[in-house]
C-alpha cells in the first residue's frame, strides 16, 4: 500500500465563471503535517470540500486515504475528521452533550464515547467544564475541543480549517503541540493557514 495520505492531481473547482480552484497538485504523505497556505478567499476551504467528499471538482482528481474523492466520497468520510472554520461544535449544547453528539455522528459505540470521551476531557484539563455549554467556553478551549472531538473516531487525517484564527498566541502555541503530538501518533494532518 502506497504511503500517500493524499494525492492531488490538477484538482480545479469553478462557480459559473470565476476559478476558485485552479489545477493544483501535490502529495501528502501519511504521518506528515502539512500546512496549505493562501490569503483569504485563494480558495482553501473550497478545496478541504472537495477533499472532504462535500463538494464535487470540477476537473482533476484527488484521492484521500486511498480512495477517489468523487467516486467514493462515504469510504473518504469514514477516515477522516474535519474541523471547519465555523461549525464544528454546537454552542448551545454542552461539552459532554457535544462529545456524545459526534460520537455518535462518527459512529461510535456507547462505551465508546463514555471511554474516549472521559479520557480526552481528562487529557484537554476540561473534565470540571463537561457541564457547561459550549458557547461559556473561551474560543481558545473551544478550538481545542473541536480538535479532539475530529479525531473521536480515530480517523487516519484530520482537515483543520485555519483552526487558531482568533486565538491567543499561548493558546496557538498549545494547539501546534496537539497537532505535533497527533501527527506523531499517525494521523495525517492537513492544515489550512494565511
Ligand atoms: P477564507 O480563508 O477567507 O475562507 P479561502 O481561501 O478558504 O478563504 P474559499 O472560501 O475557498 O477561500 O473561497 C474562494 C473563492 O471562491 C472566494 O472568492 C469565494 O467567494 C468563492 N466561492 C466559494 N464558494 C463559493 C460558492 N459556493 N459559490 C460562488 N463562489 C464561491
Amino acid at each position: 500500500m502506497s504511503d500517500l495520505a493524499i494525492q492531488a492531481r490538477d484538482l480545479s473547482r469553478v462557480f459559473g465563471t470565476f476559478t476558485a480552484v485552479d489545477h493544483i497538485t501535490f502529495d501528502v504523505h501519511a504521518g506528515e503535517v502539512f500546512g496549505f497556505l493562501g490569503a483569504n478567499g485563494a480558495g482553501k476551504t473550497t478545496a478541504i470540500r472537495m477533499l472532504t467528499g462535500l463538494l464535487a471538482p470540477s476537473g482533476g482528481q484527488a484521492t484521500v486515504a486511498g480512495f477517489d474523492v468523487l467516486r467514493h466520497p462515504d469510504e473518504v468520510r469514514r477516515r477522516i475528521g474535519y474541523m471547519s472554520q465555523r461549525f464544528s461544535l454546537y454552542d448551545d449544547l454542552t461539552v459532554g452533550e457535544n462529545v456524545t453528539l459526534f460520537g455518535g455522528i462518527y459512529g461510535l459505540t456507547d462505551a465508546e464515547i463514555r471511554d474516549r470521551g472521559h479520557s480526552m476531557l481528562s487529557e484537554l484539563a476540561l473534565e470540571r467544564a463537561r457541564d457547561q455549554r459550549v458557547a461559556a467556553l473561551p474560543v481558545g478551549w473551544k478550538q481545542k475541543l473541536a480538535f479532539a472531538v475530529a479525531l473521536l473516531h480515530r480517523p487516519a487525517l484530520i482537515f483543520l480549517d485555519e483552526p487558531t484564527s482568533g486565538v491567543d498566541p499561548i493558546t496557538r502555541r498549545q494547539f501546534w503541540e496537539m497537532i505535533y503530538a497527533t501527527a506523531a501518533a499517525g494521523t495525517t494532518v492537513f492544515v489550512t493557514t494565511h
